[in-house]
């Protein structure tokens, strides 16, 4: 039988009142079932809505300096379990254990950092231009703050929103991504175990459309904090603005690394190597467009393609493992249509293009580290994300039309130059 895990509400772990869970399995063996999560529903979002309040009546008057201190704790908790937190996640999630160890890291980064803000949460006094009149501000906790957070950074992401909200004296409710509910369900034992009052934070488990939603829409639910597709974050965004929420969305990107002929070779294929087929591609940050000058271009990219032959697919948990599956189904079929998409657009599969095959590899979602060169600025390949291994390669002939073709996406979350001219990378700061 697989474990039943259960929801976090009313300060102790408690089944939802649907009745319902779904299935969390290995992304690199399906066979592996990792347990049983709640498909939690409206009413379990209305207990979670009800606990915070009482918890936030609590732990707003807790001073911030003795909030910080239980957040330290946290790290202090995190750092002795990095290890054992890691394997947990990347069983989940599939990036290798080296990535979700730095996962796990900026967990730990995040608490202590949000830590030492318990004790630096100051206002200002500001002059005023009217006799005896004293002007200043001071900060106050705003009430429950509803975090959603996606599955490719499953410690991470939710201590950048949960730590922040809970050291200025707010409570919380997370509604992690449905692929990476484990991860979360030890977080939050962690900061139970550290000393947080337990009606401060709540876990809803379940399906972005219906949970997540419902806690987009509560209007006692006054901050929504979310990081995932740029789709959904549309979305929320206009539920929130329709009902004054405050906001705050991180979304997709379609970053470039550019290369100039002046650059350090060496460094610049480490750099896309990891940019793109690190976490699988599925990065926000990801390097999606390689950008190449064409003095440069054919030998950099000859050379990139045989470091790109020579990475080891397969599980994450298993040592010398460099690139680990995708998600799910749905983002292998999603990789598998943009490669094809890539195809008819004229460009030319110069490594991968195919679901990775061999041993170990039947039961997972895994996909070859690919290249695609001939990418034309403008193609659907150059201009969507595509949250995969699959690197698009266009060409350019001087440094202004590399901050063109880089600055026609929609999106505007990374970009890097490699280069040694000092004039160019200053430029790039202001242009890119
Ligand atoms: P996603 O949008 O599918 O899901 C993110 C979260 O939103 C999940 O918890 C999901 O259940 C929930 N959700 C889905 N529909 C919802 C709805 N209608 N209402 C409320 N919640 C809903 O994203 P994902 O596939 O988990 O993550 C990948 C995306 O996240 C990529 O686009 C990536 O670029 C982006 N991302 C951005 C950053 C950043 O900092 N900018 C960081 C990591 C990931």
């Amino acid at each position: 039988m697989a474990e039943k895990f259960r929801n976090f509400i009313g300060g102790e772990w408690v089944e939802p009142t649907t009745g319902e869970y779904f299935e969390n399995r290995n992304p690199a063996d399906t066979d592996d079932l990792i347990g049983l999560f709640p498909r939690s529903g409206r009413e379990d979002l209305e207990r979670a809505v009800a606990s915070a309040k009482v918890g936030f009546e609590k732990w707003r008057s807790t001073p911030a300096p003795e909030r910080g201190a239980i957040l330290r704790r946290v790290g202090d908790i995190m750092t002795a379990r990095k290890d054992e937190i890691a394997r947990i996640a990347t069983r989940e999630m599939g990036k290798v254990l080296e990535e979700t160890r730095g996962d796990v890291q900026e967990g730990i980064d995040t608490a202590y950092y949000a830590a030492t803000e318990g004790r630096r949460l100051f206002g200002y006094t500001v002059p005023s231009e009217l006799r005896d009149k004293w002007a200043m501000t001071y900060r106050r906790p705003i009430g429950v703050c509803g975090l959603i957070t996606p599955f490719n950074f499953p410690m991470a992401i939710p201590t950048w929103k949960m730590f922040p909200a809970l050291v200025c004296g707010n409570a919380v409710i997370l509604k992690p991504a449905e692929d990476v509910p484990h991860t979360a369900t030890i977080l939050v034992e962690i900061l139970i175990e550290a000393g947080l009052p337990p009606e401060v934070v709540q876990l809803v488990h379940g399906f972005g459309e219906e949970v997540g939603a419902a806690l987009v829409e509560h209007p006692e639910v006054p901050v929504i904090s979310f990081t995932g597709s740029t789709e959904t974050g549309a979305k929320i965004g206009e539920v929130c603005g329709r009902m004054h929420k405050r906001l705050s969305l991180e979304m997709g990107g379609k970053n470039a690394q550019i290369v100039m002929p002046d650059a350090n070779m060496d460094l610049a294929i480490d750099g896309v190597l990891w940019g793109a087929f690190g976490t699988t591609g599925q990065r926000c940050t990801a390097t999606s467009r390689l950008l190449l000058h064409d003095d440069i271009h054919d030998e950099f990219l000859d050379r990139l393609v045989e470091r790109t032959k020579a990475l080891r697919v397969g599980n994450g948990l298993e040592k010398g493992v460099d690139v680990g599956p995708l998600i799910n189904q749905a983002a292998l079929d999603k990789v598998e249509s943009y490669v094809e998409i890539g195809r008819q657009e004229g460009g030319e599969v110069v490594v991968g293009g195919k679901r990775a095959t061999g041993p170990g590899l039947d039961r997972g979602f895994f996909y070859e580290p690919t290249i695609i060169r001939g990418v034309r600025p403008g193609s659907r390949l150059a201009l969507e994300e595509i949250f995969g291994p699959v690197l698009s390669v266009i060409r350019f002939s001087d440094l202004d039309e590399a901050f063109r073709i880089n600055n026609e996406v929609k999106y505007g979350l990374s970009s890097a130059l490699y280069t040694s001219d000092v004039r160019a990378a200053f430029r790039a700061m202001a242009e890119l």
